[in-house]
């Protein structure tokens, strides 16, 4: 919910390879661009109008997380942070209400280091743009932000009000709308009678069924390039989520600054550049892949124990693989030599 959304939906490419002699599979592929951000969704084994229309039903699903959700344009997002902020109690719908109680449960099981509440120090960084920009925050500022000790512990849900008894809390759901809009379209889709898709929102994925007779197989994007340096099959219904430093960053005087802060010193969090989590659904996966980035080379195992993910792989600043053993059997580097893999294992 960082990224720009344009108010219509641009249906880019969409192609159809049901009934071609060449190619008998019924497999249907389209590529919208809803959250800023290009969702492919591909349908496998349903007739295409049903496939049709649930591309076009995840699309509003998409559009309407992203307009509740932003976190810098006027939303119901930012009204809310306005009227917690001083203190009031905000009116919040059900559906947000939900979410906010969840990523609640999922930042104290993070040790805070997935922190929804840290918007203020977010925007310091000048992510909250589309294009995101420098000059960064000096020191003080960043102190004077982590002292405040924004957290979720702050908010208190009651019914449909919400309040912060912290006005430092000012709340932003990157780290974790793509995720949940995945594991809404793919209720959407169940609701529709699909059984076989892949819902691809810039990287944050979740499967269900099978392509055929055969699995899904996804591909990890290599953060030192645009390939792909692994790939997994998936089983069943799972959703496997990347964040990446990559996604976001600008260059300031020949430093660059990424979009994953550390909520611990308010900076943007060392040493790892991708980390990537293979969990039952999305929105589990987006808010730990965002709090092992942030927790760094040490002491990720205790976060993913805590969050309750067991499959995870982690690219640190020189190319090492860290990877949980449980990862290790499904993984297959599409890289020549392949990197170098520290086996660690979470548990
Ligand atoms: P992701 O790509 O899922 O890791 O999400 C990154 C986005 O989450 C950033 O662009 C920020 O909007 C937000 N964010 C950054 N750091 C944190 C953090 N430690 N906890 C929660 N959200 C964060
Ligand atoms: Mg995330």
């Amino acid at each position: 919910m960082t990224r720009k959304i344009k108010t219509t939906l641009l249906l880019a490419t969409c192609y159809l390879l049901l009934d071609s002699c060449s190619n008998p599979e019924p497999l249907y592929q389209e590529q919208i661009l809803a959250l800023g951000a290009l969702v492919d969704i591909s349908i496998w084994g349903a007739e295409p109008d049903v496939a049709r229309r649930a591309s076009t039903a995840i699309a509003e699903d998409f559009n309407r997380i992203h307009t509740t959700w932003h976190a810098w344009e006027a939303s119901p997002l930012t009204r809310i942070n306005e009227t917690i902020k001083s203190g009031a109690a905000a009116n919040v719908d059900a559906e947000m209400i939900a979410l906010i109680a969840e990523a609640k449960e999922l930042s104290a099981k993070s040790g805070g280091l997935f922190n929804p509440a840290v918007g203020k120090l977010i925007a310091s960084w000048g992510f909250h743009s589309d294009e995101p920009h420098g000059p960064p925050p000096d020191a003080k500022t960043i102190e004077t932000l982590v002292a405040a000790h924004p957290s979720m512990d702050a908010l208190q849900i009651e019914g449909h009000t919400l309040k912060s008894n912290n006005p430092a809390v000012q709340l932003d759901f990157g780290a974790i709308g793509q995720g949940y809009a995945v594991d809404v379209a793919i209720a959407h889709l169940r609701k529709l009678g699909i059984q076989n898709a892949i819902v691809n929102a810039s990287g944050d994925i979740r499967v269900i069924g099978k392509h055929g007779g055969r699995p899904w197989r996804i591909g990890i994007r290599d953060p030192r390039g645009s390939g792909i340096i692994a790939s997994v099959e998936m089983q069943g219904d799972e959703s496997i989520v990347t964040s990446g430093t990559y996604e976001r960053f600008y260059d300031y005087q020949g430093k660059r600054y990424h979009h994953i802060i550390d909520p611990r010193s308010g900076y943007p969090a060392r040493g790892v550049t991708s980390v990537t989590v293979v969990h039952s659904d999305a929105t589990t996966a987006d808010a730990a892949s965002t709090a092992l980035l942030a927790a760094g080379l040490k002491g990720w195992q205790k976060t993913a124990r805590d969050m309750g993910v067991k499959q995870v792989m982690m690219i640190d600043e020189q190319g090492i693989v860290h990877m949980d053993p449980a990862l290790t059997k499904r993984i297959h580097f599409e890289v020549t030599p392949p990197p170098k893999v520290e086996i660690v294992s979470a548990l």
